[in-house]
């Protein structure tokens, strides 16, 4: 007995069963697939860029897919993670902060994800823990198997049923080998065990070395990462190989021959100049044709009315890529932040730009504004000359604010197109305030407790809590647009748009007269609190702020229209500060 009918069988099992494997109701086998992503070598390969790649070319053949990313950490989501040691957080609309690759899932998938796309070590263990005191186990010593591994099966199949997706598409994170994330692997393994081995598959991104010393590729750090897979009960159906240059043929075949993977199912990935080239390579390689095969989906493509054709989907990401590398006016753009790790720290606002200047047929490159040495506004001219923007990214702490307050000072009066993100909102608040409305010592208590004049105060409801992780004001909320506003022309005259916000502090109400009777306009507000999430300077080329962070919701199929309106500002920009 193997897959749906050993599944049946084990419905319902008890406590005098070696089983633990908790079927939601409503789940029918072999109705949803499988495809597991594991990495091997070194982790940072892109995994998650070839999930959601493959992903959304199997969404173009008609199939429901529905991404999830399993984190070893055992942080019950990435809100206290620290973005310079692990990316940024990227936040979902449901407010669950994770990890900066769901954020890759939704750009890919065009899809909006929640907290049944994402599932940590810490949040596994802690629904283990809060069963065993519930008495859930009846009696039984809880242990790694049955009850950690049929947790994340359940966490699994429970998305499979709300989602009723065709394809479950799950990252698994690190590399193989890592004890952080050998339970997910055995769950895994357990998974195809059940569901049989037509309806879950597994591939496996791994790395070919190519020591300079030697002037030739190595495939031997593969093979044991591959055999490490392999010792745990895993065969890979298909191998991604990623390299800084081509992968040979000869490689391709020593890997295939070490793997029983066939060897039109060894690919080479050497590295892009544009993630969003992977589609395209995947298709050449034929591995959405192969996901099909494996799993048996054929006939279920074949019955599906595709909304987006497979060849038009492959067109459009090729068509992207090209506008992305090819050649484009150069737009450059001041970033203030750490320069350490910041492709990571940053990446939905990297992506965002790159979204835009595709569209406006201009490549935005970066410069990286340390604003902690910046103590004048003298210097902070110095820093920004001859950039065509800048964006004051979000942020938490004291560190580098009052540069930051000089940089957008010069933004401002030297009529230089601003966007500020969530703290950059709230330190262009603060200028405003200090240098426009004459109120000279205001701040915000978050890095001026004492600050006499708090026009960045903490939310009333943060007021009252205590703790860490999960209890910012997060998530989706709607935002209302001022009619005749910047902000109004951009969203294309739409009155009410939904964002993503991560915050807890706030423009304090008591100072809104004061900032408004000063020419600053708050055009974007929650429709039932006094909480104001968008800023504009009519008369200013582009001087926009918002409390939440637009870069979560840009998508290279609608690149979002305040970054938009930002590159397009920069490029009007005159040529003389080029
Ligand atoms: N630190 C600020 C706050 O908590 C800004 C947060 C952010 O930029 N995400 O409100």
């Amino acid at each position: 007995m193997a897959g749906p009918e050993l599944l049946a069988s084990l419905a319902g099992a008890s406590h005098e069963h070696e089983f633990y494997t908790p079927i939601p109701e409503g789940y029918k086998p072999g109705r949803t697939k499988y495809l597991i992503v594991t990495g091997s070598v070194i982790s940072g390969l892109g995994k998650g860029i070839f999930a959601s790649s493959l992903g959304s070319l199997l969404q173009a053949r008609g199939l429901v897919v529905a991404p999830v990313k399993f984190d070893g950490y055992l942080n019950q989501d990435a809100g206290t993670l620290n973005p310079y040691r692990h990316g940024e957080v990227f936040v979902l609309d449901d407010g669950t902060e994770c990890d900066m690759d769901l954020g890759s899932y939704e750009r890919f998938l065009d899809q909006d994800l929640s907290n049944r796309n994402y599932m940590t070590g810490g949040r596994v263990f802690a629904r283990v823990l809060s069963r065993e005191r519930h008495g859930d186990y009846l009696g039984r010593d809880v242990q790694f198997i049955p009850h950690v591994t049929g947790e994340i099966k359940s966490f699994l199949r429970q998305l499979a049923v709300s989602a009723t997706a065709d394809l479950v598409v799950v990252e698994v994170g690190g590399t193989v080998g890592d004890i952080e994330n050998g339970y997910f692997l055995e769950a895994m393994r357990e998974l195809q065990y059940e569901e049989g081995p037509t309806n879950v598959m597994f591939a496996n991104v791994t790395y070919i070395l190519s020591p300079r010393a030697l002037g030739e590729q190595k495939s031997k750090a593969a093979q044991l990462g591959i055999r490490t897979l392999m010792a745990q009960g895993i065969q890979p159906g298909m191998i991604a190989c990623r390299a800084d240059e081509p992968v040979t043929e000869q490689i391709r075949e020593k890997i295939s021959i070490y793997s029983n993977v066939p060897v039109d199912r060894v690919v080479g990935l050497p590295d892009s100049e544009s993630i969003y080239r992977v589609p395209v390579l995947l298709q050449e390689a034929g591995l959405d044709q192969a996901t099909i095969d494996l799993l048996e989906l054929g006939d279920r493509v074949a019955s599906r009315e595709c909304v987006i054709h497979r060849d038009e989907m492959v067109n459009f990401w090729r068509d992207f890529a090209d506008r992305i590398t090819g050649p484009r006016r150069e737009l450059t753009v001041a970033i203030t932040g750490k320069y350490t790790g910041v492709r990571d720290s940053y990446a939905s606002i990297i992506n965002a730009l790159e979204h835009s200047g595709a569209m406006l047929g201009c490549r935005v490159s970066l410069r990286w504004v340390e604003t902690s040495r910046i103590k004048s506004a003298a210097s902070a001219a110095e820093a920004l000359r001859g950039v065509h923007g800048m964006i004051v990214p979000g942020g938490f702490g004291q560190r580098g604010t009052e540069g930051k307050v000089y940089c957008i000072q010069v933004a401002r009066t030297e009529r230089i197109p601003f966007l500020g993100l969530c703290l950059g909102f709230q330190l262009a608040v603060v200028e405003y305030a200090r240098h426009v409305c004459g109120i000279e010592d205001a701040g915000s208590t978050e890095f001026c407790p004492d600050a006499k004049h708090a026009v960045i105060d903490l939310l009333p409801e943060q007021k009252q809590l205590e703790g860490l992780g999960g209890n910012m004001r997060l998530g989706g909320r709607w935002v209302d647009i001022k009619p005749g506003s910047l902000a109004h022309r951009l969203y294309d005259g739409q009155e009410r748009v939904r964002e993503r916000f991560r915050h807890r502090y706030e423009c304090n109400p008591e100072y809104l007269q004061a900032l408004e009777q000063h020419g600053l306009v708050f055009s974007g507000k929650a429709p039932d609190h006094p909480i104001m999430q968008i800023m504009e300077l009519p008369g200013h080329p582009y001087f926009v702020g918002t409390q939440f962070h637009p870069e979560f919701l840009s998508r290279p199929h609608r690149p979002h229209p305040l970054f938009w309106g930002f590159v397009d500002a920069c490029k009007r920009a005159p040529a003389d500060s080029s």
